[in-house]
Order: C-alpha cells, then structure tokens, then sequence
C-alpha cells in the first residue's frame, strides 16, 4: 500500500526546512505514476522535466523564496496549457499541439512551488461524464477498475484517489470536478464563475468553464484555490476583488449556519444510498449547530436542457478554431472546404460532432429564438433559483450525482442517458455559484465497495463558507479506508 500524502500546508513546510527535497517527493510520485500506469490516468508524464523542476525548487527554497507549496507535486487536466509540454484535450486533432505558455492556474502553482508530473486524461475537449470520450482510451476507476472514474477530469481524480498525486487541477463546465471527484472519493471544488482565471483552458463553454483543485482534503483544497484564485489581466471574466484567505476561517464549525436541502435533488432516480449519504451528513450538521431545513429550486428539471443548448452552443463556436488551418491536425487535400472537412471529421470524435452539429443547429438563423434565446431565458430561471433559496439559507447540500461509479460501458450507447448523469451539477454553473464535493462514506453498490460523496453550493464568492462547512464534514466523518487499488492507507 502505498503511503498517504500529508496536507500540503505539511508537505510544503517539511520541503522548506529541508527535511525532504522537493526532488524526493515528484520522484515518489512519478514512481507511483509508473506503478498504476494501467489505470490510463495519464496522457503525458515528462520524467526529467518534473526532476528539474523539482530541483529548482529546492535551490528556491534555499535561497529563501516564499514557497507555500514547495515540492508538492500536482497533476493538471490535459485541456490546460503548459509550455512546451504536449496539451491534447483527449483529442487526435491536438495530438501535436504544444502550448507556448501556462494557464495562469498552473503557472500561480509553479511560482508557489508546485511540480507539474503529468497531464491528465479526459473526456475529449471535457465533453462527457465518464472519461469514455477520450480519444486515447478511458481511465479506470481505483476503486473499482470495471468502474467509470466520472468526468471529464476523470483521470485527475483518479490520480488523486490512487494516492499518485494530493492535488490535481480539473475544470469543471457542467460538473465535470464534481461529479468524478464524487465517483472516486476526492474532494472537488468548482469555484464561483470569475474566481479563477481561464486563461490557458482551452475554452469549452466560456460562460460556464471554471477550473478547480481536486484533492484529499478540504483543508487542502482551500489552499489551492488562495492560490489559484484571483484577478488576471488576460481573462476579462476573472474577477479582481480581493481573495479572502479561504484557508483561516475553515476551523470555524458550522453553529448557527442555515443548510438547505433541495427537495427537487433528492427525488425519483436518485439511488437510496446516495440519498442516505446527504442525510447523514445533514445530521452531522444539525449536531454542530447548524440549522438544516428543506428548500425548493422550481426549475431544476429544466437545467438538463438548457444545458446541453447553452453548452453546445458555446462549444460549436469555440471550436471553430480546429480546423487544421488556425489549430490542429490538417488532414491533406486539394480544396480548402475539403480540408476543414476531413481535417474536422478524422481528428474529432464522435461525441465532440455530435455538439458541434447541435450548438450549430441551435444558433443558426429562424432556430435561435427557440432553443439559444429560451435557454437563456431559462438560465435566468435557474439562478433565480438560487437567489431566492440563498435569501433564507447559506448554503444547499445535496448529493452531487444519482448514483455511485457506473460500470465503464454502461452509458456509451445512449447519449441523453449520459447527460442525465449531469443532472445535479449543471445548475450550478448555469448560475456560475460554486460547488464543492466531499468524500462521505463508502456505500456497497451492485456489488462494490465504492465511495459518495455530497455536494455543497452556496451564493457566488461563498467558497469560505463552503470549505468551512466540508472541513466540518469531514471532521465528523471519520477516516475513509484507501482505494484497494494502492491508494491512501
Ligand atoms: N458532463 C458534462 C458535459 O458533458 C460536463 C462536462 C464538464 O463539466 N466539462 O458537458
């Protein structure tokens, strides 16, 4: 079994006084990278380039640097850019695409001493909700390797959940930190729309992308997002105000807090031991102190399809740009129409087609007003919603998909099928309020042993009350066993 990582506050200290090098600690993750290769976590993994980052770090921390993360060694979601190192989103059109610059989240991380080990696959550009869109095969879930890790950023939380890494980046657009973080047992924060910079994630649904940690901890989580978060010169939609230090008030309790449980997500379709996870967790806050009452959010059943419209929508016009001209692999033939069409069909998958062609039908001229205008309409709706449920309570806690890890296959023939397994993460970025998942037990599932998680939102910018309330959770909980599959234990 392999051993647990410490809190990064921990790890990053012990490499600052010296008492571990940076270099050790990336050479055990890349060790364990090569242990559990089978699990297709990662795309990429450049051996030397971690060790020589890793050594520059620790010439930094002996020269004094302010280094909150010294040495601890990250794993980033494929669709970030990082310089000169291969960034494919999961598809055959980027297979050769090497960025000439960070995201500003990976960059931020880097400054503080991270160590970027390898990318991390995903569904194909973050399309989907079992890492089966990957162009390059799917990851498997640690817990259960017949199992689906979630997605898109599967193979981030699973590299957190196999104990490879404590912190990956994932981006989230419609659950997909979430929604696996729940899959696999990791805790998962998407943050307020504007919290974190975009630049440098390849752009998916811009109104609706964040990028986010997935971690061990919520304790570690919060750390991340100090330092990930904050205003960026490159990104209009970034907010400046100021971060507050998300990481101070986690010790707070949750005493007084109004909790919401949303009646409309805990109904029909969701499995009885999911729905028994959220209770659970409901009564641990009760015992704090918190005051748990039941809230509606009206419109949830139409988050779905406004979604997937606004979703495809915004992806068929940010993925113009791959058409073997501007970016990607160009497909070689005589006329130009001829080249954007073979460059376009060989190099993108066939869920990625599938919302090209959508987002394309739904905006052109006579059906605009029916589908984009209406679900837009409807988005107002949604966060509505959640105004109105956030007049009378801080936050909502909810389970954070229907069921545990679904079998790798089950979802693949039927696309809505797929979709619906989003059903209660989309609100939360139609709204662009944050979310965060927290591990919650593990629960005997068709024969499995697999973890559940539950899932918080609260107002926009309330990640403060959010962590405090997970690291209450996850104080009261209890030790979680490790993944059978090398893992924390
Ligand atoms: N599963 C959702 C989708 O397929 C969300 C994806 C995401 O958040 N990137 O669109």
């Amino acid at each position: 079994m392999t051993a647990p990582w410490p809190q990064i506050d921990a790890l990053a200290a012990s490499v600052r006084n010296r008492e571990r090098s940076a270099e050790e600690t990336v050479r055990t993750a890349l060790e364990r990278s090569s242990a559990h290769e089978d699990l297709g976590i990662f795309l990429h993994v450049d051996e030397a380039r971690a060790l020589d980052a890793a050594r520059a770090v620790d010439r930094r921390a002996l020269e004094g640097h302010d280094l909150p993360l010294a040495g601890v060694p990250i794993a980033v979601k494929d669709n970030l850019c990082t310089r000169e190192v291969p960034t494919t989103c999961g598809s055959r059109i980027l297979e050769n695409f090497i960025p000439p610059y960070d995201a500003t989240a990976i960059a931020r991380l880097q400054d503080a001493g991270a160590v970027v080990v390898g990318k991390t696959n995903l569904d194909e550009f973050a399309m989907g909700s079992s890492n089966e869109n990957s162009a390059f095969g799917s990851v498997k879930n640690p817990w259960d390797t017949t199992r689906a890790p979630g997605g898109s950023s599967g193979g981030s939380a699973a590299a957190v959940a196999a104990g490879i890494v404590p912190v990956a980046l994932g981006s989230d657009t419609g659950g997909s930190i979430r929604q696996p973080a729940a899959f696999c047992g990791t805790v998962g924060l998407k943050p307020t729309y504007g919290r974190v910079s975009r630049y440098g994630l390849v752009a998916f649904g811009s109104s609706l992308d964040q990028i986010g940690p997935l971690t061990n901890r919520v304790g570690d989580a919060a750390r991340v997002l100090t330092i990930i978060a904050g205003g960026d010169p490159r990104d209009a939609t970034c907010s400046n105000d100021p971060v507050p230090d998300v990481t101070e008030a986690l010790e707070g309790g949750v005493e007084g807090l109004r909790i919401g449980l949303p009646k409309e997500y805990l109904g029909e379709g969701i499995e009885p031991s999911v729905r028994e996870a959220v209770s659970d967790a409901a009564e641990r806050l009760a015992a704090g102190g918190a005051q748990v009452r039941e809230v509606s959010l009206p419109h949830t059943s139409y988050a779905i399809p406004a979604y997937y419209v606004v979703a495809t929508c915004e992806a068929s016009s940010n993925l113009a740009r791959f058409d073997g001209i501007h970016y990607g692999r160009r497909a070689v033939a005589s006329d130009l129409a001829t080249t954007y069409e073979r460059s376009r069909t060989e190099g993108l998958g066939a869920e990625v087609r599938r919302r090209i062609l959508l987002g394309t039908f739904a905006l052109s001229a006579g059906h605009y007003d029916a589908y984009y205008d209406r679900a837009m309409r409807v988005r107002t709706l949604i966060r509505r919603d959640f105004e109105l449920a956030f007049e009378s309570v801080d936050a909502l806690i909810s389970p954070a998909g229907p069921t545990p890890a679904f079998r790798l296959g089950e979802k693949t023939q039927d696309p809505l099928e797929m979709y619906l397994a989003d059903i209660l993460t989309v609100a939360a970025n139609l709204a662009g309020v944050p979310g965060l998942v927290v591990p919650e037990k593990l629960v005997e599932f068709e024969g499995a042993a697999l973890p559940v998680g539950v899932q918080l939102m609260g107002p926009m910018w309330s990640e403060a009350t959010l962590l405090r309330i997970g690291h209450h959770l996850e104080r009261t909980r209890g030790d979680l066993p490790a993944p059978p599959i090398g893992g924390r234990s």
